[in-house]
């Protein structure tokens, strides 16, 4: 690892990014565009990033660096932040050119950090423009937004693009695990970010994540054979996903195919929970590592190893028959009913 790939450490996925802003280092830009969905991790990458482009060691420290620090927290006097709560105006743009003009206080350079460049008005671009056209040796302007078309195309012709994809599903898992998560709860939170992982960091902390848990657990006791009771399961466990998607609120993109996306992810998430059961049902009888280790062994114990088998497997093709199935309820109602032991 290179000594700058060191501040980037804790960023989950983006590896080719990070190794070229690692290169930029030594020679920056005069002004970077992070694009990418929201939740990625372009702003967490953009301020690793600034604290590279102020650090008088350039990284080339273990740990964090004092000038790291007051980046990181957001009080280095050469790093300009900005605040977009209420939308980037015009005042801002000034103010911004401005402390552009003055000579760094600390650091070799300044670094201006705009974090939602995207709800910059029409003037304030228009009167930034000006600076970017202009660029001075001392002044590095990160800006990042969503998409591209959210700028000015005159304010993004000036800046270096970096694009932001999603981050695998499995390395989000693993990264989430790497934190201690537990297994089963990193696949339902990764399940629902969709390769985001600052949404998946956030629904960590989400009651209804743990709640949707349980629920899920809870099902290889209470699946039924009798087909009323098997169809009233199914349509339950349709609703856990709810509040989940509530809570995933504003960072969740309105697009109705992107919320079906996220619901069948979901969904597919919930039946690898009950299949996860069953897994454990199998090894704690045969003595295999258990992964759900909060439910009572006399549950576990209840169904053979063989059956375990058999149920974790049928669990398993229902996920995958899910993705291509328009009626999700009738195909939990038909698992649940082939999961009874009764
Ligand atoms: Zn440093």
């Amino acid at each position: 690892m290179s000594d700058q790939m060191r501040l980037f450490g804790d960023v989950v996925g983006h590896q080719r990014v990070l190794e070229l802003l690692a290169r930029e280092v030594a020679a920056p830009a005069n002004a970077y565009l992070f694009v990418g969905a929201a939740g990625v991790g372009k702003a967490t990458v953009a301020r690793r990033f600034s604290a590279l482009l102020l650090c008088p060691e350039a990284g080339g420290h273990t740990g964090e660096c004092r000038s790291c620090r007051r980046v990181m927290s957001a009080a280095h006097p050469d790093l300009i932040e900005p605040d977009a709560r209420q939308g980037l105006g015009v005042d801002q743009a000034r103010s911004t050119i401005h402390q552009a003009s003055l000579s760094p206080v600390e650091a070799a350079r300044k670094v201006f950090l705009f974090d939602d460049a995207g709800t910059m008005t029409d003037q304030a671009a228009n009167a930034l423009l000006k600076t970017l056209e202009e660029p001075t040796a001392t002044s590095v302007f990160v800006l990042v937004a969503e998409f591209e078309e959210q700028l000015p195309t005159t304010v993004a012709s000036r800046c270096r693009t970096i694009h932001f994809g999603r981050v695998g599903e499995p390395m989000l898992v693993s990264a989430l695990v790497e934190r201690g998560v537990e297994e089963a709860q990193a696949r339902v939170v990764a399940g629902l970010a969709g390769g985001r992982p600052g949404l998946a960091f956030s629904l960590l902390h989400s009651d209804a994540a743990s709640a949707f848990r349980q629920q899920w657990l809870a099902v290889p006791s209470r699946a039924s054979s009798r087909p009323g009771e098997s169809f009233r399961l199914a349509a339950e466990m349709l609703a856990t996903v709810e509040p989940l998607l509530e809570d995933a609120g504003e960072e969740l993109p309105k697009d109705e195919r992107m919320r079906r996306r996220g619901r069948l992810a979901l969904l597919s998430a919930g039946l690898e929970l009950v299949a996860s059961w069953y897994l454990d049902a199998a090894a704690v009888q045969l003595g295999g590592p258990i992964r759900n280790k909060d439910v009572p062994l006399a549950m576990l114990t209840s169904v053979t190893p063989g059956d375990a088998v058999t149920r974790a497997e049928r669990t398993l093709d229902a996920a995958v028959d899910l993705e291509a199935n328009l009626r999700p309820q009738l195909l939990l109602a038909d698992l649940f009913a082939d999961l009874a032991l009764d």
